[in-house]
C-alpha cells in the first residue's frame, strides 16, 4: 500500500523550475506526520531541490478538513484526481534545512 502511494505520488510531481517528471530514485522520503508525508526532490532535468509535503488521505475522509496551516501547506503544486483508494495532494515547501523540527514539532535546541 505505501509503496503504491509513494508511486502516486512520484508519478504526479513535478519539477516546478521546469515541469520535469521525477523518477522514484530521485525523491527522497524524509517521514510522515499524520496524513502528510514529506519528500525531498532533486531534478535531473535543471538540478532544482526542493522540498514537497503530500497529504494523503484515504477514500473516505476526503471531505475532512486538513489541519494544515497556511504556512506548512505552502504552495499547491498539483492534486492528484481521486480515486478509489486515496486522494494525494503535493504541497511545494520552501526548504529551511530545520525540516526535522516537522515531526518533532518543537524547537528543543539551537
Ligand atoms: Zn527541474
Amino acid at each position: 500500500m505505501e509503496q503504491e502511494v509513494l508511486k502516486r505520488i512520484v508519478a504526479a510531481l513535478r519539477c516546478s523550475q521546469c515541469s520535469a517528471s521525477f523518477k522514484q530514485e530521485g525523491v527522497d522520503f524524509l517521514g510522515s506526520k499524520e496524513d502528510v508525508w514529506y519528500f525531498m526532490v532533486d531534478c535531473s532535468g535543471c538540478g532544482n531541490r526542493e522540498m514537497v509535503a503530500a497529504l494523503v488521505q484515504q477514500a473516505g475522509e476526503a471531505e475532512k478538513c486538513t489541519d494544515l496551516t497556511e504556512s506548512e501547506a505552502g504552495k499547491l503544486v498539483d492534486p492528484v484526481e481521486s480515486d478509489d483508494l486515496i486522494d494525494i495532494h503535493l504541497y511545494l515547501k520552501d526548504f529551511s534545512g530545520d525540516f526535522k523540527s516537522l515531526f518533532t514539532g518543537t524547537m528543543g535546541h539551537a
